[in-house]
């Protein structure tokens, strides 16, 4: 059912869409859980959240070591009691080439449920909490490209010009209409 499912990129506009919570925990969801943790995992990535495979539901999967028992879902996740502050380089597989220093919360608590609906409730620091908080950022239509400072914008710029035309490529009826909503200011100097 999802064996067509692939991972999409920057500047398509599912991305920039605020993604709605899951109410049904059925098999269908699982099956989509599956596939992503596929697709991350061909793709070499951490984690991939549910707009990443253009559909807009709050769930997200990540595997920080690649190990297969690392795998972790999390559905409807809410992130609370943020704590400390660091800063390090973020890459996202919806913007291959692009890597820009985030400021993040060093510590965070997640609360989600699994794929059974059951709660989860835990805290974690570092790597796996800023992993959390870039998935949950794809979940509200945040991307790398908002987190740019002025200088990572002016860096990057190539690499962004050359998504925005591999995807124009593709989408032709997309991309106008991504342009007509101004999510993408770079799409209307054409
Ligand atoms: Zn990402």
């Amino acid at each position: 059912m999802y064996e067509n499912l692939e991972i999409v990129r920057w500047p398509d506009p599912r991305l920039k869409r605020p993604s709605t919570e899951v109410e049904k925990f059925d098999s269908r969801l699982r099956l989509l859980a599956t596939r992503m943790l596929e697709l991350m995992r061909e793709a070499k990535g951490v984690g991939l959240a549910a707009p990443q495979v253009g559909i807009n539901i709050r769930m997200f999967v990540m595997n920080p070591t690649g190990q297969e028992q690392d795998d972790r879902v999390y559905v409807n996740p809410v992130l609370t009691e943020g704590d400390g502050e660091e800063e390090a380089d973020e890459g996202c597989l919806s913007l291959p080439g692009i890597y820009i220093p985030v400021p993040r919360f060093r510590t965070l608590r997640m609360q989600a449920k699994d794929l059974d609906g059951n709660p989860i409730d835990q805290v974690e620091s570092g790597y796996l909490a800023r992993i959390w908080q870039h998935e949950t950022d794809h979940l509200n239509g945040v991307l790398l490209t908002d987190r740019m400072g002025a200088l990572a914008k002016l860096a990057n710029r190539k690499k962004l010009k050359e998504l925005e035309e591999e995807y124009a490529r593709a989408h032709p009826e997309l991309a106008a209409a991504a342009s007509k909503k101004k999510s993408s200011p770079r799409l209307l100097r054409k």
